[in-house]
């Protein structure tokens, strides 16, 4: 079973640190992670962390704590990386759209690096030439992932040097003495079905005699986890046996070993974080009833930016009987958590908790309205600790230059 936090633990930790209030439980990324290791054991794989899922330092100072290795999409990310103890050649930097000034600071923390566009590898090139060994994000053309905004393989998308353009990533790897360590692709998130992941493989297999000094294949993220109660996740175990398949072909066809690299987010994160507001008012109109709450799209926008799923249960009144609700924020936008939603009879100052909330949570919240952003809190060992606090009016104003009269 699972490690989950109980709603008796829940009710405790919002009771001691206030609501809104994120909090994640170490055990249970521990546990996933786990779960990688054993369904890809037979191959040589290396996980880094997506830490833009989560970024919080003691997060990710237990994340390394685990073993697991960091992936960033900023340099800021690199640097909170470097703050958690993660080592440079344990932390990856994946690039997209980003000036070029961008990856030679990256470079000077001597992370691995992969570059996304066809003028930044020829920069890239240009200063470094064979001296560092650096990955190229291809687009492999396949649709796949939960929703448009989160599919990033296709042949539409912005990410990647399109896979047609292989030849020309090779000219320039031969004019600039490029030494290509790394071929990757991020097809998507939340990809349940194991073939996608197969279908990016042989992509990029078929590149392989192309680039004599390539080590790695890095397949990006994009592990689907529950949501729904019931619902299945990506099969790990099948995607670990298609893997050492995969690559076992690769070592009779071309007689060289490659290494595989993986950059799970939400697999990591996700179910190990907890989403808890509180009822503000509960509006009858019509046939519908608004639970009113003590956040909004400026926390968690992700069931309105991207129309997730978010299963929510009112922890403060767990054995009454079911009802209907729409659960609304207090943004002065519709900001609808959940629409038609059964959950067991709310009342005014209820407690509510949102599960699945630890991937691209805290991360994306904003200071919109001029509200605060949630605290958060890591429970380890069973200890719960604050590890963001609350904002106060003085952070709001703290980067503003008033002028005066
Ligand atoms: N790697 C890259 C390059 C990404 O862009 C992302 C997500 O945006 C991830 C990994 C992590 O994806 P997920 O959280 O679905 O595992």
């Amino acid at each position: 079973m699972p490690q989950v936090l109980t709603h008796q633990q829940l009710l405790k930790i919002a009771g001691e640190f206030g609501t809104p209030l994120y909090v994640y439980h170490a055990e249970r990324i521990t546990e996933q992670y786990h779960r990688l290791q054993e369904a890809f054991k037979e191959t040589s794989t290396t996980f880094f962390y997506a830490c833009k899922a989560l970024t919080n330092v003691s997060v990710l100072k237990h994340i390394k704590s685990i073993g697991c290795n960091a992936d960033c999409s900023s340099l800021n990310e690199v640097q909170l990386a470097l703050k958690a103890g993660f080592r440079p050649e344990q932390i990856l930097y994946t690039s997209n759209n980003v000036a070029f000034s961008e990856i030679e600071n990256a470079a000077s923390f001597g992370v691995h690096i992969n570059i996304d566009s066809l003028s930044n590898l020829r920069k890239f090139g240009q200063k470094y030439g064979h001296s560092y060994p650096v990955g190229v994000r291809l687009r492999p053309n396949i649709m796949a992932g939960g929703n448009l905004k989160i599919s990033t393989g296709h042949n539409k998308s912005k990410f990647g040097i399109p896979v047609e353009d292989t030849e020309k990533v090779v000219q320039l790897m031969k004019e600039k003495n490029l030494h290509i360590r790394t071929l990757h692709i991020h097809t998507g998130s939340e990809i349940k079905d194991v073939e996608v992941f197969a279908r990016g493989i042989e992509v990029l297999f078929e590149l392989i005699p192309h680039f004599p000094e390539l080590e790695v294949i890095d397949l990006g993220g994009g592990f689907k986890v529950p949501y729904v109660p019931g619902e299945e996740g990506t099969d790990i175990t099948l995607l670990g046996k298609k893997v050492k398949e995969e690559f076992g072909t690769i070592e009779k066809r071309y007689n060289r070993k490659l290494q595989v690299w993986f950059e799970p987010g939400k697999f990591l994160v996700s179910e190990a974080g907890y989403f808890i507001v509180q009822v503000n008012v509960l509006k009858q109109s019509g046939d519908t009833c608004f639970a009113g709450v003590n956040s909004g799209l400026n926390h968690l926008i992700r069931p309105m930016f991207y129309g997730s799923y978010h299963h929510i249960e009112n922890i403060s009144n767990v054995a009454a009987e079911p009802q209907r609700y729409n659960i609304t924020g207090n943004i002065c936008e519709t900001d609808t958590f959940a629409e038609d939603r059964m959950v067991a009879e709310i009342r005014e100052d209820d407690y509510l908790v949102f599960y699945n909330a630890g991937a691209y949570g805290f991360e994306m919240a904003s200071n919109y309205n001029s509200r605060f952003k949630p605290a958060e809190v890591l429970v380890k060992n069973n200890i719960p600790t604050l590890v963001r606090r609350r904002d106060t009016l003085e952070d709001l104003l703290a980067t503003q230059v008033v002028m005066t009269d």
